[in-house]
């Protein structure tokens, strides 16, 4: 077996791959590893500033460059923390309208007119949810229809949200584009909202989670995200994001109820990042619901998310080979209520702000001669997958 010939080691902190080749196999010296990662940027879910978990945010990192799911609070510093330059993002995946994974997306491009000064790539796509079309009904606890806010608009998908938002910062846009020159946040940056195949029936009221093969919604030569509907209510559509590369595979869960979409979707990945509830935090939090409001938000919390013990069973159902907890809420529970998780599932990983998960397969970067080749993935060395 090839793979006995190198010597391998990896750190189940970092999830760093170390791999090297013997030089008598006439092939080039190996000097490094690497395989594709995810950096949890921020894991903490819901509107709220939760002590020292940033918002909900993760970069994919593949080959050098990234992907980056939802656009929680923090989310420029955090990927500052973690050394990712806006120069080397591919793109930006929404997974639904709620404000803890969007409240920061505007400032990456308004910010991104000093950050991305010597771009010259193409606009980076921010690929999200259509306008549901549809208000959310009222609840069936109001006393009284609370009404409709901005009755002329009032569900934009992620196209409204970034024009509004860039038309909210007019002002300075404006300064900094005629005096100070600098590039325009939509010369940079360019809302694509997802088209769900009309096969599936997707109604954002009636039926908002209709059973749905994954379909794509993006791809360049280092990844192909597809997508599925998750459960989430009212919130629809909400989306989980599967990104396939070369060499393995990450699914990001968005905000959900269990759903057999996600297991589907989530098929044999190497990766599963599962947003997670503490349910006994929902009851000291709310009690038994004596009052209409408190009951309403006990509903939302078990209809819309998912418990401890529910995310190791969708990672067992879908054979996901390793499960990360994120979007945790609350989130500033003690680490031990989450730790809850290895009861259910071996291969389990409780995830803090700035750990990196490598995935897939590893590949060894080669180097010729003294020259060190820029590895690009086609003369990178695949070895046999390592499960970390
Ligand atoms: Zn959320
Ligand atoms: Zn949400």
């Amino acid at each position: 077996m090839w793979f006995s010939r190198y010597w391998c080691f990896s750190n189940k902190v970092t999830g760093a791959i170390v791999v090297y080749m013997s030089e008598e196999q006439n092939i080039q010296t190996v000097t490094s590893a690497t395989s594709p990662k995810v950096v949890l940027l921020g894991t903490s879910g819901g509107p709220r500033w939760w002590g020292e978990r940033a918002g909900i945010a993760t970069a994919v990192v593949v080959d050098g460059f990234f992907y980056l799911v939802d656009c929680g609070s923090g989310v420029g510093r955090q990927l500052q923390s973690a050394g990712l330059e806006l120069e080397h993002l591919r793109g930006i995946f929404v997974t639904h309208m709620h404000s803890d994974h969007v409240v920061d997306l505007a400032s990456l491009g308004i910010f991104g007119m000093f950050e991305l000064e010597y771009y010259t790539g193409p606009k980076i796509p921010i690929v999200g949810p259509a306008d549901r079309g549809q208000v959310v009904r009222a609840s069936p606890r109001a006393d009284e229809d609370p009404g409709v806010l901005y009755p002329e608009e009032p569900t934009p998908g992620i196209e409204g949200f970034w024009e509004h938002s860039m038309r909210a910062h007019a002002t300075d846009l404006n300064d900094r584009i005629r005096d100070s020159l600098r590039p325009s946040p939509s010369s940079l940056f360019e809302p694509r909202e997802i088209d769900i195949p009309d096969s599936a029936g997707f109604h954002a009221n009636n039926n908002p989670v209709p059973e749905i093969d994954p379909f794509e919604v993006f791809r360049d030569e280092l990844v192909t995200v597809t997508a599925t509907l998750v459960k989430h209510p009212p919130m629809a559509p909400a989306f989980a994001f599967r990104f396939d590369t070369r060499h393995g595979s990450v699914t990001i869960s968005g905000d959900t109820a269990p759903t057999q979409n996600l297991v589907r979707l989530a098929r044999n990945t190497d990766l599963l990042l599962h947003e997670v509830i503490d349910n006994e935090w929902i009851t000291e939090r709310y009690g038994n619901g004596s009052t209409p409001e408190s009951k309403t938000m006990i509903d939302h919390h078990l209809n819309s998310h998912t418990t401890i013990e529910e995310t190791a069973r969708v990672a067992n159902d879908s054979n996901a080979d390793t499960l990360v907890l994120h979007h945790f809420v609350p989130g500033n529970r003690p680490l031990q209520i989450w730790e809850r998780v290895h009861e259910n599932h071996g291969q389990a990983i409780v995830g803090r702000d700035l750990m990196e998960i490598h995935f897939g397969k590893a590949y060894v970067r080669t180097r010729s001669g003294d020259q060190d080749s820029k590895t690009s993935l086609a003369d990178a060395v695949p070895v046999e997958t390592l499960k970390l």
